[in-house]
């Protein structure tokens, strides 16, 4: 079965078909780092983890391209309220690179620990200003802008098909407008291209352009990298939820109107919400959750990716820590079925491992469970479809211990939950260093009884002893064995 995909360009479940065979271009909006990601904007990067690593196993090359939002967010998505970053730097007493670095920096600590694979490129706002004067000129050629009190605007009304992703009614829109709303648009929905007069009069992070000395609108930062890294025209974008009316619906407007080509972006993929008891969980109002939160209470970052799989991405999750603890204990029960089957293969566990999967297992019940798992990621990514058939195969009596290793193996490419690796850690082996420190210890052991220091090869032999290695002396050599 072919990968299918909920697109909100559209509203339905869509065969995906790349723009060129083989290859997928793919856009997510990464984090805006003027604080910790919480754990639910950590939701959308693991969706966006599964998505690469399920278009990995389907046979495409992926270029994965993640912005980061190091200036120009303010706290309302439509241009309203404060700069994201300057509020943060004045608040820690840094300047606004400095938080922009060491959130930059956490980001990816967080999202290494929940084992989401890395992009392939990872752009910063604030070296892509070129970039998006560039693209702003096109669309200012264009005909789609106005200059109003010193800051560049695109107007809607020159875009005929605006709205088209979040099926927005501008007139239900237009009545609803709330006060306090710029008076310099033409429409409330315009929005800020480039900024050189605003109510920031210390901003610190301004470029001179067309326009006047000043910085980008938010929305242009993804428009201009990855039409950039990925071409006028890509495959996949991805996102929350939250970015459908204001954000990836202004992306599109100011993207097709620079370039005429429609669509600029061919499938859209997003993620529902996380929301806590309480309700929403936003990262500007500070009430909010981080990874580290659930580390020091004492769970695991991949109790937290399993807790997310649990659910589909299209439906909105309520975090608990009871429901947290049910995600670590059903990983600490995956895991001791994967020990037990490890125990009873030993070493044979690590000869298969990397090797195709043998018909036995392809033609047999294993065989089953494993495509019927494939299945479930290529319908819309059904993790939890997914989570159904790893613990399906590791139940499974009929399934020999070598089969359900491999099987859940195999669909632990795509889930991360790093059952490889901890299967692995698990079989006896013996790495190259520590080989070779044993062959330097029976040499030096050799020595010292020649030497008739027997103290010193009693001691080796002792020390070996306390890490499982035992000596046997043979005739002509001394060899070793786990004990
Ligand atoms: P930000 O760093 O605020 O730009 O957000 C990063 C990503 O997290 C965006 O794709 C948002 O749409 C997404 N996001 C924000 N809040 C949540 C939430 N509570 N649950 C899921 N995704 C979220
Ligand atoms: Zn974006």
């Amino acid at each position: 079965m072919a990968l299918t995909l909920f697109n909100t360009l559209g509203r339905t479940l869509q065969p995906f078909e790349p723009l060129k065979p083989g290859k997928v271009g793919f856009y997510g909006c990464g984090p805006t780092v003027y604080n910790y990601a919480h754990i639910g904007n950590l939701r959308a990067y693991v969706l966006h983890d599964i998505l690469v690593r399920t278009l990995h196993r389907a046979g495409f090359e992926v270029t994965h391209v993640m912005n980061i939002t190091d200036v120009g967010h303010l706290s309302g998505d439509n241009d309203e309220g404060d700069d994201k970053m300057l509020k943060s730097a004045e608040a820690r007493g840094k300047t606004v690179w400095e938080v922009a670095d060491m959130y930059t920096q956490r980001f990816f600590q967080d999202t290494e620990r929940l084992n989401i694979q890395k992009p392939r490129v990872i752009c910063k706002a604030t070296e892509h200003i070129a970039d998006m004067i560039a693209l702003i000129k096109r669309i200012e050629e264009r005909g789609f802008t106005y200059l109003a009190a010193g800051n560049l605007y695109f107007d809607i009304t020159k875009f005929s098909s605006y709205g088209e992703l979040g099926r927005l009614r501008l007139e239900d829109q237009k009545a609803g407008a709330r006060i306090g709303v710029d008076k310099n648009k033409r429409n409330p929905q315009d929005f800020v291209l480039w900024f050189t007069k605003s109510k920031f009069e210390n901003q610190a992070m301004v470029w001179d352009s067309p326009w006047g000395r000043g910085y980008p609108g938010w929305h242009i930062e993804c428009s201009a990298m990855s039409i950039k890294y990925l071409g006028e025209t890509f495959d996949i974008h991805a996102g929350g939820i939250d970015h459908v009316p204001i954000h990836h619906t202004n992306e599109i407007a100011q993207s097709e109107a620079a370039t005429g080509k429609h669509p600029w972006v061919r499938y859209w993929v997003h993620n529902e919400f996380l929301v806590l008891d309480k309700g929403k969980m936003s990262k500007s109002t500070g009430g909010f959750l981080t990874l580290q939160t659930l580390m020091d209470a004492g769970y695991d970052p991949l109790d937290y990716r399993y807790f997310l799989l649990g659910a589909h991405y299209r439906s909105q999750v309520q975090f608990s820590y009871e429901a947290l603890t049910g995600a670590r204990n059903a990983r600490k029960s995956l895991m001791d079925r994967i020990r037990e089957r490890v125990k009873a293969l030993g070493r044979g566990f690590l000869e298969l491992r990397n090797k195709p999967l043998p018909r036995s297992f392809t033609e047999g019940k294993a065989g089953t469970y494993l495509a019927a798992f494939n299945a479930a990621l290529d319908d819309d990514l059904a993790t939890p479809r997914g989570l159904a058939e790893l613990w399906g195969i590791l139940r499974d009596p009929a399934v020999s211990a070598q089969d359900a290793l491999l099987g859940a193996c195999a669909m632990d490419e795509i889930l991360g939950l790093n059952l490889a690796e901890g299967a692995e850690t698990l079989v006896p082996v013996e790495s190259p260093a520590l080989r070779d420190s044993i062959e330097a210890l029976i040499t030096e052991r050799a020595a010292a009884k020649k030497a008739r220091d027997f103290a010193r090869a009693d001691h080796i032999r002792q020390t070996l002893k306390e890490q499982g290695i035992i000596l046997e002396d043979r005739p002509t050599e001394t060899v070793w064995r786990r004990g």
